[in-house]
């Protein structure tokens, strides 16, 4: 596996704890996820480039800096609705594309059911908000999206990875960093991550 972070944050992981526990309910799960989308937020933007830009403050001109590239969030939808506030009370200036993947229970392949980005992505830094990288299939289905519209330049921020999507999105996608606050140890035969979380949609959204 490569272009893999996964963060190890005290307060993440007792987030991601509660967000594992079944008798968690809607109101609960919504609040762990946008505490742990806060700290997913600082930590995945922790190495976004910066250039030098001069401020002039009341008494002199000093040194600063600012992004390097203007960021667009990109939400997956459902799930990744669950990340974007916390993500934008961050990035308040930041634009924001939907991508809406559903997933056939069957074959497991992601079928791609709305798509609202800004009109060029090329020169954009895209944060791509996608909690559960499972298979892989939706996130690759996302990226080459993204990669359609001209988005040269993605992160991937997810909640829970398998070590399946991982390898997934580094074949078809080796361009594409991942930030993770876990990595889970396998896929089971209905694609679900084991340990994992259950239905990251359905438990935010209460339609178990
Ligand atoms: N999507 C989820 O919400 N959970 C999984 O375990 C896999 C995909």
């Amino acid at each position: 596996m490569k272009n893999l972070r996964i963060l190890d944050h005290p307060i993440l992981n007792a987030r991601m704890t509660m967000l594992r526990d079944e008798k968690l309910d809607t109101e609960c799960f919504t609040r762990a996820a946008r505490l742990a989308g806060k700290i997913l937020a600082v930590e995945a933007t922790r190495y976004l480039e910066s250039v030098a830009r001069q401020v002039q403050t009341p008494l002199e001109k000093t040194e600063g800096s600012r992004l390097r590239r203007p960021v667009c969030l990109v939400p997956v939808l459902r799930a990744g609705l669950a990340l974007l506030e916390p993500f934008r009370d961050l990035l308040p200036e930041a634009s924001v594309g939907h991508i809406g993947i559903a997933r056939n229970e069957e074959t497991l392949q992601a079928d791609v059911y709305v798509e609202r980005l800004p009109r060029d992505l090329s020169g954009l830094q895209i944060l791509l908000l996608d909690p559960m990288l499972a298979t892989g299939h939706s996130s690759c289905a996302a990226l080459a999206a993204l990669k359609k519209a001209g988005a040269e330049r993605i992160l991937m921020v997810c909640c829970v990875a398998a070590p399946e999507g991982v390898s997934e999105v580094n074949r078809l996608h080796p361009d594409v960093e991942i930030v993770t606050a876990a990595l889970d140890r396998q896929l089971n035969e209905r694609g679900y991550i084991l340990p994992g979380l259950g239905d990251f949609g359905d438990r935010l959204f209460g339609t178990v």
